[in-house]
């Protein structure tokens, strides 16, 4: 692999609550290249969403490095975080509650060049019809208020705004879950198409495994707060190492072909609050196959395969 992009390497996040500590993240370590697409995948609650915040440093991490071309942006504050902001991008499940009501789509879309003090007035105006153009839209949209707007015109204007300033990564979290199947399946074939065309680096998360295959070259799985695999596409998706990875498949038989074929695996019970993680691997009171080892010792991630990583003891 390329030296990576974006790269985190051991980070941890909790949240101090009422309740106690909730461990968000436990020493996640995730690569992305210029130009490649990682899938982030689990259930709701795993971390999907803190792994997105840390990436776009919307959020501090108590532990671990966040390095954006190799550059430790983990404590960056002020000016130094100001500078990496066009960098990277972000795009919402929610394009309604990301755009405000009251503010045409140009005038949405003006606002970062604005910000970052790009061009004069004409050139803003021209780069706003550029990238309205390049998301499938066109440019008389600007005089436009979101409510306007279809879902799926919403979040083509949501891929414009993060498009903006040329940024090198743009994280989608569940960017396509709330739209319609029809309208989702175009505006995945849009972020492929950008992704082509502009060589842009994706951190595409959904709790949807199907769409993470469809668009990603590396998959990780999450599961309470830490990585449990992590490979090629093909090589997670074929030859599955962790037995969550292969509940989540199962969960959803139309995402994999061979699926009718294999026996279902289904997860016991309810994921474990992320306040008091199970000991040993976090996975063993869910899992079909867990021994004593998997209760009393937690398993690190292995190296299985070219580079396929699995965090369970019995794979
Ligand atoms: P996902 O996106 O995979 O659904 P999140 O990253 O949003 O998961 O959340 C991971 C865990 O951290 C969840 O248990 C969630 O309740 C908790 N969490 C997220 N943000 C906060 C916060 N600001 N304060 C307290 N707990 C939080
Ligand atoms: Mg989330």
């Amino acid at each position: 692999m390329s030296a990576p992009l974006l790269s985190l390497r051991g980070v941890s996040r909790h949240y101090p609550t009422q309740a106690g500590v909730v461990r968000a993240l436990d020493r996640v370590s995730l690569d992305i290249a210029p130009g490649e697409t990682l899938g982030l995948v689990g259930e709701s609650g795993c971390g999907k969403s803190t792994v997105a915040r840390v990436a776009m440093r919307l959020t501090d991490v108590d532990e671990g490095e966040v390095r954006l071309d190799g550059e430790d942006i983990a404590r960056a504050r002020g000016r130094a975080l100001h500078a990496v902001r066009p960098r990277v991008q972000m795009v919402f499940q929610d394009p309604a509650a990301s755009l405000n009501p009251r503010t045409t789509i140009g005038q949405a879309l003006e606002a970062p060049l604005i910000v970052h003090r790009r061009g004069n007035t004409a050139e803003r105006q021209a780069r706003v019809a550029e990238v309205l153009r390049s998301v499938g839209l066109h440019p008389d949209m600007a005089v436009r208020f979101p409510h306007e707007l279809s879902g799926g015109q919403r979040q083509r204007v949501a891929i414009a705004r993060a498009l903006m300033l040329n940024p090198a990564l743009i994280v989608c979290d569940e960017a396509v879950s709330a739209l319609d199947v029809s309208v989702r399946a175009q505006v995945l074939n849009l972020l492929l198409d950008l992704r082509e065309t502009l060589g842009i680096a994706y951190l595409f998360i959904s709790h949807d495994l199907a769409v993470v295959r469809h668009m990603s070259d590396r998959i990780a799985v999450m599961y309470l707060g830490q990585v449990v695999e992590q490979g090629p596409r093909d090589a997670v998706w074929h030859r599955t190492l962790h037995p969550y990875t292969r509940s989540l498949m199962s969960a959803a038989p139309s995402a994999h072909p061979a699926n009718r074929r294999l026996p279902r695996v289904v997860m016991e019970g309810e994921q474990p609050s992320p306040l008091d993680p199970p000991s040993g691997c976090r996975f063993h009171t869910r899992c079909a196959h867990a021994t004593d080892q998997c209760r009393a010792s937690a398993p690190a991630l292995r190296l299985l395969g070219a580079d396929h990583w699995v965090r369970c003891h019995l794979a």
